[in-house]
């Protein structure tokens, strides 16, 4: 038998771990829109504490979560200000401007992260032809900043400059599991920055399905309506909350793993001519790398790769990512980083 695929297209591509479906299938049910689910108002209820607010919310995805809390905080006519690569700008289908009529005023960042003196005259002024500045929406970790880590320090200062500028403060967290393993900085104290967070079970902690929003009580009640309006209200959700908290009690200290696996790959990147790690340095487990044009296109290499047992994301014509997660093993790591090595012996464009 062939050895299976090294999928690192995305962290999204684990499946459920026989302890997890184990889970699952034991959860207590009941209708979650009638708030009888025992098992999602516990994870609602853990999340909460674990971030340090009032209440969550679970909900079907990452994409809902950032989109309500949106609605939530704003009015149509509203802006928010993001830096220019973030999520909620580039890979949510438009949503502000379809779901919310808010306008995003994007920051150009450095691998997605904002110094605070970048927000200077970014307030509106408040008059009849102006749009009204509302929210600041920053992303830890940054998926297309190649995974940065947001410095706590520039998030306090930031949170501190909208809080004096009178703006709400929301953060994408899809991986901020994976800052927090990286940092050893808890939950509570990136979440005490911002008024609202979203987090994300089905990346690096492995669930099939699953996010959640945290914020005060009283907007965590809107935030309820906005689910059933986008059409997100789950009925008997218990078996996947059951998959988030199995994984909020096994799968956090292990991304540490994930961390190191992805060191090995970006070494094997740094190592071979013609590709080029972008960020040069991997803070957790996304790996962005560029292929100089006589090596070829970001096709050709994902395909190269492919051939050897290894998926990974053409993100550009000229831009690749790969991702470390639950499902790849330090050996399966060793594996794809042998195979980005051998990449050096492949003809290139010019000599084909
Ligand atoms: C994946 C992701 C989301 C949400 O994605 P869904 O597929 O909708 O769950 C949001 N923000 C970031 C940074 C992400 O990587």
């Amino acid at each position: 038998m062939s050895d299976p695929l090294i999928d690192l297209r995305s962290d999204t591509v684990t499946r459920p771990t026989a302890g997890m479906r184990a889970a699952m299938n034991a959860a207590e049910l009941g209708d979650d829109v009638f708030r009888e689910d025992p098992t999602v108002n516990r994870l609602e209820e853990r999340v909460a504490e674990l971030l340090g607010k009032e209440a969550a919310l679970f909900v079907p995805s990452g994409t809902m979560s950032n989109q309500i809390a949106i609605k939530a905080h704003t009015l149509p006519g509203d802006e928010l200000l993001c830096e220019a690569n973030n999520h909620i700008y580039l890979y949510e289908a438009g949503g502000p401007a379809v779901l919310s009529g808010v306008t995003c005023r994007t920051i150009d960042g450095d691998h997605g992260i904002l110094d605070v003196t970048q927000f200077d005259g970014k307030v509106r002024p408040i008059n009849d032809h102006s749009v009204r500045t509302k929210l600041v929406c920053l992303e830890n970790t940054h998926n297309r900043g190649g995974g940065r880590i947001y410095p706590l320090e520039k998030v306090q200062a930031i949170s501190e400059w909208a809080r004096r500028s009178g703006l709400l403060m929301h953060l994408d967290g899809a991986r901020l599991w994976n800052a927090i393993v990286a940092t050893g900085i808890g939950a509570a104290t990136w979440a005490a920055e911002f008024d609202t967070v979203s987090v994300c079970f089905s990346k690096g902690l492995g669930a099939p399905v699953g996010s959640a929003l945290v914020g005060p009580r009283d907007f965590i009640a809107r935030a309820r309506r906005i689910r059933k309006l986008f059409g997100g209200g789950m009925r008997q959700a218990g078996g996947l909350a059951a998959a988030a908290l199995f994984a909020l009690d096994h799968h956090i200290d292990r991304l540490a793993e994930d961390h190191r696996n992805a060191q090995v790959i970006a070494e094997a990147i740094a190592d071979t001519p013609g590709l080029r790690l972008d960020p040069p340095e991997v803070d957790t487990n996304l790996i962005w790398f560029t292929v100089e044009p006589y090596r070829g296109t970001a096709n050709e290499v994902a395909e190269a790769l492919r051939q050897r047992g290894v998926l990974v994301h053409s993100a550009g014509p000229q831009t690749l990512r790969a991702c470390t997660h639950l499902d790849v093993s330090s050996a399966q790591a060793e594996r794809a980083a042998d195979a980005i090595r051998r990449l050096a012996a492949v003809p290139t464009m010019s000599a084909r």
